[in-house]
């Protein structure tokens, strides 16, 4: 008994081989029956190693009133209890292997548009790209407002509603607390699900950029997504987005000119329209689309 906190009195306690064992099992028999999932591994020691990644951790480390739960929960997130793990608009939805797997939803609100405005304005002249944005590369006073706590852009404790399957699932759970740390995992290979969870599109910011050129000069890879870049860092799918749903009868009536001339700038286009579409469409990975996320009844549209 003397291992186990007061938290975990209402199931018996599980070895993390044992744990681990079962957790691989079961994504086993759910990946037969045609269920896509989304593990979380994590290779070394560390949650995550890169900018999004790190600051998220950094920032639930700072949630005081769950300090007791964080550390249970990060150990679970280290050694492959996160059978699945979905981030979508608003929403991360994860299969956590404890005594039983237990299912875990954490809606976190989108950033206020008042918060969101106010970045834009004194931050998306000093981003210079998307690229450098994902990888953290980035102006030292850009560093300090994205970081600022509170007031920065990630969430507080109040601003994320949670639920899980266990007995213990009215307060932060451990497998709440490793669902949390599991999204870290996830930035560190999928940064712009960040902007995803926060329901913003983080496309505005080099637009917002674009804006302001005239008045100040950016630097010289300003707005300018390297594909293979992109693709090879982020796992971000570099192909021709789908048709846009509406405006499907107009498509019809006229369909799109064919410029064999301009082969080059429409293949360019569509890779930044799929990036663009991405984030705010909150199925940006193939994972992530693959449980349909876009579909589910607690989908929210972008906030007003
Ligand atoms: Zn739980």
């Amino acid at each position: 008994m003397s291992g186990r906190d007061r938290y975990s009195r209402f199931a018996p306690y599980v070895p993390v081989a044992e744990r681990r064992r079962k957790a691989e099992a079961k994504a086993k028999q759910m990946a037969k029956s045609g269920r896509v999932l989304s593990p979380v591994r994590i290779a070394g020691r560390q949650i995550a190693t890169t900018f999004w990644g790190l600051q998220w951790c950094a920032n639930l480390g700072t949630y005081s009133d769950y300090a007791n739960r964080l550390p249970r929960g990060r150990t679970y997130a280290g050694n492959g209890s996160i059978i699945d793990l979905q981030i979508a608009d608003g929403k991360v939805s994860a299969l956590v292997m404890g005594s039983s797997l237990y299912k875990i939803e954490i809606i976190i609100s989108g950033l206020p548009a008042a918060s969101w405005k106010q970045f834009k304005e004194r931050c998306a002249d000093r981003i210079s790209s998307l690229l450098d944005l994902l990888q953290g590369r980035l102006d030292k006073s850009v560093l300090e407002e994205i970081t600022r706590r509170p007031g920065g852009l990630f969430p507080g404790p109040r601003e994320m509603k949670f639920s899980c399957s266990c007995p213990d699932g009215a307060l932060m759970c451990k497998h709440v607390a490793a669902t949390l740390y599991g999204v870290g995992a996830r930035l560190d290979t999928s940064p712009e699900l960040f902007f995803t969870l926060r329901s913003t599109d983080m496309q505005e910011l080099i637009s917002a950029a674009g804006a302001n050129a005239a008045v100040a000069p950016a630097g010289p890879s300003s707005g300018d997504l390297n594909e293979d870049d992109l693709s090879a860092l982020f796992g971000i799918e570099i192909e021709a987005a789908p048709a846009p749903k509406k405006s499907t009868k107009a498509a019809k009536k006229t369909p799109p000119k064919k410029t064999p001339g301009k082969k080059a700038p429409a293949k360019k286009q569509a890779a930044a329209d799929k990036i663009k579409a991405s984030p705010k469409n909150g199925a940006p990975s193939k994972k992530a689309r693959a449980s349909a996320p876009a579909a589910s009844p607690l989908h929210r549209p972008s906030r007003s």
